[in-house]
């Protein structure tokens, strides 16, 4: 053989051996999960109504920035995102239009990212046009449209800042701060409620430490559970929890606050990371199932206590003890994700005829009941508005999959026992739910609730049919199982 062609040959052998090395190096150092996290301040101006009570009214003072605290992970081929929101609830549209920009900017389709209220009560309205609309789809307000640019640039900022990283599951059980709210009453003391009936078997907060209290009508949920990321043996990128307590409260007086949520990120932040720490650590508190769990303990009469300091004592007792279980938890290097969406035709709730002609009674004899008619009242524009919702719900729920570990979400006031529900039934062995996630419905009891009646259960309170739960608790095993 002529020299030079040997030359060429060799040449070229060793040219085209060249290239598989070095790209299974490039395999072998790729990732296999990488995350990051960021949050972006969603505070809406002073003088929006902030909502949670019955009477909305103006927000006179910031106490605590809102935030939307968000997280992306991505396994390499596909990217999941969660957004926790300082808000109340979030109407559908608003969480469309943030899944809109993601979407676009960032090709992360919508069914992948799921965006949560905490239910902060201290939080102005990005719930469609007051006074309540049952609609699927609504026009954004200005605040609203902030709200969902906020949340895409959260997310966008979370890509940005995208690294190799570890996670770790973790659960704790903490029954200290969470008490059900619905109680059976000694025979004959149930008071009248809205609708003039006094044939109710439960009453909702009734008075703490009260003589007519017999017992809880539902479980408690005690469980938090954690997801968290980390660099390689490194800094904490995020904490994302879940915990079934409804809200704190004690706020100062027309005060825009994040409630305990924004104090127990500060406080795992504090905890898991350092002050000099960029990017910077991103905790956040999703709410569990918590429809009918609050932070009354029932049993005893309430003492007084200064503003914000009982958010604070739950806030930081829940952050160090999820603190001290990140420290023995197990980390992998891999996670596969994958997630399911589906908007389910569930139906509003049925008004029927009596009803309807109840509240135009109501209506028409507000003047003469004067003050003692707020809540018939209130009621009777509710039940019927909900005698003209739209004609579908769209009703939004979800799967997220991360490794071995399961989310479930609903955008309702989820109670317990689904909760409870779900994890014993789930195909993963580690699963939890978020509720109030990718849009508002109004609370959603089991159908054992609607027999015993009370708050939760009035037409109004709750927007959608009473087999609700059983749907959406089928509709998420059925999905749970697909990601299997
Ligand atoms: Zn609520």
């Amino acid at each position: 053989m002529n020299p030079l062609r040997l030359i060429l040959i060799i040449a070229l052998l060793l040219f085209a051996s060249a290239f598989p090395a070095p790209m299974q190096a490039e395999e072998a150092k790729k990732p296999a999960l990488r995350a990051g996290a960021a949050t972006s301040v969603i505070t809406p101006p002073l003088g929006e109504p902030i909502v949670g009570g019955f009477t909305p009214f103006p927000a006179e003072h910031i106490h605590d920035e809102l935030h939307a605290r968000c997280l992306v992970l991505d396994d390499g081929k596909t990217k999941i995102a969660f957004v926790v929101c300082d808000l109340l609830g979030i109407h559908r549209s608003v969480i469309l239009e943030a899944k809109r920009h993601i979407e676009s900017e960032l090709s992360i389709p919508a069914s992948h990212v799921m965006v949560s209220a905490t239910h902060t009560h201290s939080a102005t309205t990005v719930l469609g046009p007051t006074p309540r609309v049952y609609a699927s789809d609504v026009e954004l307000s200005d605040y609203e449209r902030f709200v969902a640019r906020r949340i895409a640039d959260g997310v966008r900022r979370s890509v940005n800042l995208l690294r190799p990283a570890e996670i770790a599951f973790g659960s704790i059980e903490v029954p200290d701060h969470v008490f059900n709210r619905r109680w059976f009453l000694k025979e004959g003391t149930m008071p009248v409620n809205p609708f003039g009936r006094s044939d109710e078997k439960v009453k909702m907060n009734p008075g703490a430490g009260a003589d007519n209290l017999v017992e809880p009508a539902g479980p408690i949920d005690p469980r938090v559970s954690f997801l968290v990321l980390r660099e390689p043996s490194g800094p904490v990128i995020s904490l994302l929890s879940a915990y079934s307590l409804h809200y704190v409260g004690g706020v100062g007086q027309a005060h825009v606050s994040a409630d305990y949520f924004g104090y127990y990120s500060k406080a795992i932040e504090k905890s898991l990371g350092t002050e000099t720490q960029d990017p910077p650590l991103v905790a956040m508190m999703a709410n569990a199932t918590s429809g009918d769990l609050n932070n009354i303990n029932f049993r005893e009469p309430r003492g007084r206590k200064a503003p914000y300091e009982q958010m604070q004592f739950v806030a930081n007792d829940l952050a160090g003890k999820v603190a001290a279980a990140v420290a023995t938890l197990e980390w992998a290097d891999a996670a596969p994700l994958d997630a399911r969406y589906r908007e389910l035709d569930v139906k509003w709730r049925a008004i029927d005829e009596s009803l309807l002609t109840w509240a135009r009674e109501t209506e028409a004899a507000a003047p003469r009941i004067g003050d003692k008619a707020v809540l018939p009242l209130a009621y009777a524009g509710r039940v019927q508005r909900l005698s003209r919702a739209s004609p579908e719900t769209k009703l939004p729920v979800q799967i997220l999959k991360i490794g071995d570990v399961c989310i479930g979400t609903t955008p309702c006031e989820t109670f317990a026992e689904t909760g409870i529900e779900f994890r014993e039934r789930s195909p993963f062995a580690k699963s939890f739910m978020i509720e109030l996630a990718n849009g508002y419905y109004g609370y959603m009891p089991t159908p054992r609730h609607f027999e015993l009646g009370g708050y939760e259960t009035w037409p109004g309170t709750n927007n959608i049919e009473p087999q609700a739960s059983v749907k959406v608790m089928d509709a998420l095993l059925e999905m749970a199982a697909e990601v299997k």
